[in-house]
């Protein structure tokens, strides 16, 4: 493809970009395709000759989008977000231009320098201390394993990646029951080990019992074990329930132990004063993850990991063959050296692209209006006697189910499975569950860019008539 044709090729795309933002609304939000039916209708082999980008589009529309499920319709409830923005999109594709692959400070100083300037950004945006370093990962669940290596390796005096885990005697690792399961595939593949992950009880809010977590863990070093590190999360992905910080924070402060925060989604609600008690106790955080590329309006993937002791960190992954030695290194950041992957792309730029071109006033806005449309959406639901509120609303996430009266909870538990079907196979709208007290429940999330109170309002109208449509028993 020669300059020329690329700038008509490109010229043609950005109009079918900026069609797609217009009419996002009208597609099924949830992909109704059968398994295989995709694969089935592309070319077993590849094509011998050159083909035009043209016949790509066509097939994009043809073959590609039915396949696609619309995270970014507003009437995407699912989940938790991953939301894209015009200003997240422009530089992505200044990104894929330059196309440079930001290992070391000097494959491109300027990534390097504007992901640190915006990890300070970041930092003080969310209101975490200012001895803080952060560092952009490509997802939390990554970042949680960078925070979980750093706790095994301080612990063990910087032994393990030498010596193995069998060198350190038995680690264990505690969340709560309702930790993201990131969290127990990040142990599984630290050589921690599944059954080394103690999982708290929570209280009625589903927040982790602080009290639980304290016998736990003295129960653990009567029995010899090695108290390594506790998993707290701001905003559980069930329900976005907030663990105690302060409380949890002060044992692992006692103990000696590793504190990592997992606010992969709650952490924009951070910006927000009126939810800096979330953070209360910050000064015994050791290590904190939040996902721009989930409320922030930032393009999947970016996830900002932040650390007290980048120090810790960059001896638990620096490693310096032969090849990668440059002549700027201890002067600068190499960021190769902050996590496991090696080659980085320039994600810094979307940050900053999305930062300036909302400005915090208006990121602000728009988290504040997502709060209030969940917690306007919770009353509507508290309002009818058929249905109930299953977890506290705080953020963007309300958790209820349809209960008529009269029904056992295995009746209501398949009457609302049926039901997350129903809504979800009208292409209308689409909605994922989670189960509380053994009960399914419906999680409805209010967090996609462009989604609005009267988005909330035509969705709870369809769920409360598709519900009571539906045939029980
Ligand atoms: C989404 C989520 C994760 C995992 O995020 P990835 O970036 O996809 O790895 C981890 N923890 C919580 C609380 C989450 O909501």
């Amino acid at each position: 493809m020669t300059p020329d044709e690329f700038r008509k090729h490109a010229h043609e795309l950005v109009e079918w970009m900026a069609g797609y933002m217009e009419n996002v609304e009208k597609y099924p939000v949830k992909s109704a395709v059968k398994p295989g039916e995709i694969f089935n209708r592309i070319p077993g082999t590849p094509p011998l000759q050159p083909e035009s980008f043209s016949f790509l589009m066509k097939d994009l529309e043809e073959i590609i989008m039915p396949g696609i499920t619309h995270w970014q319709s507003p009437n995407f409830f699912a989940y938790f977000p991953a939301n894209t923005s015009p200003p997240s999109i422009l530089a992505e594709m200044i990104i894929s231009t330059l196309g440079a692959q930001c290992m070391n400070w000097e494959t491109s100083p300027a990534a390097a320098e504007l992901e640190e300037k915006m990890m300070i950004w970041l930092r003080d945006m969310i209101g975490l201390p200012d001895n803080f370093e952060g560092v952009i990962q490509d997802t939390a669940s990554t970042a949680t394993l960078a925070a979980i290596l750093t706790a095994r390796e301080k612990i063990s005096g910087f032994t393990i990646n030498s010596e193995g885990v069998a060198s350190a005697g038995t680690l264990r690792v505690y969340c709560s029951e309702q930790t993201h399961s990131s969290v127990e595939k990040d142990v599984r593949i630290s050589g921690i080990g599944k059954r080394n992950l103690v999982k708290i009880p929570v209280k009625e809010d589903f927040s982790m019992d602080p009290v639980k977590l304290d016998e736990a863990i003295i129960a653990d070093k009567e029995k010899g074990y090695v108290p390594c590190c506790v998993v707290a999360t701001i905003g559980t992905t069930g329900t976005t329930a907030i663990d105690p910080l302060r409380a949890v924070g002060a044992i692992c402060h006692r103990n000696g132990i590793w504190l990592h925060v997992d606010a992969a989604m709650a952490g924009t609600a951070l910006i927000l004063p009126e939810f800096q008690w979330m953070l209360d106790g910050k000064e015994y955080i050791d290590s904190f993850v939040f996902n721009p590329h989930k409320w922030m309006f930032t393009n999947f993937d970016c996830t900002a990991f932040f650390i007290r002791d980048a120090e810790a960190l960059i001896k638990t992954f620096e490693i310096l063959p032969e090849y990668l030695k440059t002549r700027t290194r201890g002067l600068v950041n190499d960021y190769r050296d902050w996590g496991v992957p090696l080659g980085r792309r320039f994600r810094a730029l979307k940050l900053w692209s999305v930062i300036r071109s909302y400005g915090t006033e208006e990121l602000k806005r728009k988290i504040r209006y997502h709060i209030s449309i969940a917690s306007r959406l919770s009353e509507m639901i508290a309002g009818e006697k058929d249905f109930e509120i299953l977890a506290p609303v705080i953020l963007n996430v309300v958790c209820f189910r349809f209960c008529p009266s009269g029904l056992s909870d295995d009746q209501l538990n398949a009457i609302n499975e049926k039901l997350n079907h129903a809504l979800n196979d009208s292409g209308k709208i689409y909605l994922t569950h989670t189960v509380l007290n053994g009960r399914y429940t419906l999680r409805m999330v209010t967090g996609q860019t462009n989604v609005t109170l009267d988005h909330v309002e035509r969705a709870w109208d369809l769920i409360k008539n598709c519900a009571r449509d539906l045939k029980i028993g």
